[in-house]
């Protein structure tokens, strides 16, 4: 490796130095992100914002397939809104923007920059609900929302932020529950297929569930430092929005009824996630199925033989893009190849393809996996079909490699003595039975900063032994981690 090389690599800061300065190198100098004039909140650059689009892309149709429709509702709700449901109220009010001026005119009403949108729409379902056949009532939304965190990190929290909000009418609980845990199955299968990143579904606590909510379920991704990271959460609402916004139907029973309601997100956190469960000192890693730059091609020309290797290049390059694949050719004349595998490698491309003069002469191009560095020669006329394939095994690969970095970092443990001893050292999952008592879930927030992440579904069948801080008989086997 040249100087030049070896300097461009130390301007990223190693995982074991600095893990959050790690993060932030990574994210600035990948240009993903910039940071914006107002505190708190960033500006998405176009490599990031590609990579969210083509997240939305596959989580769109998986939201479209079961049934939903896109719709828009306004980004300012009334305070009065937002003041009818007391819990909801409580739960937002402290991160909430208000405006208080149109122009240079005093608002008679204050309006609120949507920190959410439940009680927008649940006006509007209020209008739109009046008898069984107008349920279910499947809507789900593409937008911004504004909460004004105190303390921020870029795609991870920060006061203005991009999500998908899915809000649902249904006829009874039994519809609405099944609704909102075949949205969590959809996110799970989206975050572990298309994100290369292996979760824990599970019910939250009552201390940790949405203001508002019956029940909430997660989501729960391992970050490649042992923190937790909440990764998208679906909630049964039950009636409680229904009976504040007066939504009621007719049902076919002549009687008028409360619908009962659901609501889901996912947010361009899931972009901070991605980071963090596959990158490496190198920066990036992205998986292959929403990687802005799947591919990218780098003519290896020295002077005398330039323009062959340009022209091969370029035909290489038409053919696989014509295929559908997502690359890009650096041919800059002004960088060493060394410099351009650096650069690329750092932003993440799941794939590189080298061809040389000696390459061409050959009939063959060079191919190198970002994801383990394996390299392999390949006919120039077998590109086209065996490069899907290897796209393929990379994505695999990447949540083979995730969902074994989460198994050798869940723990087990009983013994609260240990319980801490692993939070402090080596942190990551830890399994460990709770009495059911948020007093219990308070004092061991307090005393190891680790939280329930949640109740996962998979530990519902054992049986628990003893809460883990109080000694008393357990309810359940819940998930402890340090989250994001
Ligand atoms: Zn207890």
């Amino acid at each position: 490796m040249g100087k030049q090389n070896k300097e461009f690599v130390k301007e990223i800061t190693p995982q074991s130095e600095d893990y959050s300065q790690w993060y932030l190198d990574v994210i600035l100098k990948a240009q993903m992100m910039d940071y914006a004039p107002v505190k708190g909140c960033m500006v998405i650059r176009p490599y990031g914002y590609t990579l969210w689009e083509n997240m939305q892309q596959g989580l769109d149709k998986r939201i479209k397939d079961t049934g939903h429709q896109n719709a828009y509702f306004p980004i300012f709700i009334p305070e009065s809104l937002l003041q009818k449901e007391a819990d909801h109220v409580e739960g937002f009010a402290p991160e909430v923007a208000w405006v208080t001026h149109g122009g240079n005119e005093k608002l008679t009403e204050r309006l609120v920059v949507r920190p959410t949108s439940e009680t927008i729409i649940c006006e509007m379902y209020s209008r739109w609900i009046q008898s069984y056949r107008d349920l279910p009532l499947l809507i789900n939304q593409w937008c911004n929302v504004v909460r004004w965190e105190k303390v921020t990190r870029p795609f991870l929290r920060t006061t203005e932020f991009l999500w998908q909000e899915g809000h649902t009418a249904h006829r009874n609980e039994e519809e609405a529950e099944e609704e909102t845990k075949k949205m969590l199955a959809v996110y799970q299968d989206f975050v572990e297929n298309d994100l290369a990143m292996p979760v824990i579904t599970g019910q939250k606590t009552e201390k940790e569930k949405f203001a508002g909510a019956l029940r909430t379920y997660s989501i729960e991704a391992l970050m490649s430092d042992g923190k937790a990271l909440q990764a998208g959460t679906s909630h049964n609402l039950g009636t409680h929005f229904a009976k504040v916004f007066d939504i009621t139907y007719l049902d076919s029973d002549g009687e008028l009824k409360y619908v009962w309601q659901t609501s889901w997100g996912v947010t361009t956190r899931l972009i901070g996630a991605i980071i963090m469960v596959h990158g490496d000192d190198r920066g990036l890693v992205l998986p292959p199925k929403v990687a802005p730059i799947q591919a990218i091609l780098i003519p290896i020309a020295p002077k005398k033989a330039r323009e062959q290797v340009l022209d091969k290049a370029a035909e290489i390059f038409t053919a696989l893009k014509a295929s559908g694949l997502r690359i890009k050719m650096d041919d800059r004349e002004e960088y060493s190849p060394g410099w351009k595998f650096n650069e690329w490698e750092m932003k993440g491309v799941p794939l590189r393809i080298e061809v040389g003069p000696r390459d061409l002469e050959a009939g063959q191009a060079v191919l190198v996996r970002r994801d383990n560095g394996v390299k392999e020669t390949v006919a120039i006329s077998e590109l086209t079909r065996y490069i899907p394939v290897l796209l393929e095994q990379i994505q695999t690969n990447m949540y083979h490699k995730a969902k074994q970095f989460m198994e050798a970092n869940t723990h087990r443990t009983d013994d609260y003595q240990e319980f801490k001893q692993i939070m402090e050292e080596k942190r990551g999952f830890i399994v460990a039975s709770w009495c059911g008592n948020s007093d219990c879930e308070e004092t061991v927030k307090e005393e190891t900063k680790a939280t329930i992440r949640n109740i996962p579904f998979h530990l519902q069948q054992e049986t628990p032994g003893k809460c883990i801080c109080c000694g008393h008989e357990a309810k359940h086997l819940v998930i402890f981690a340090r989250a994001y």
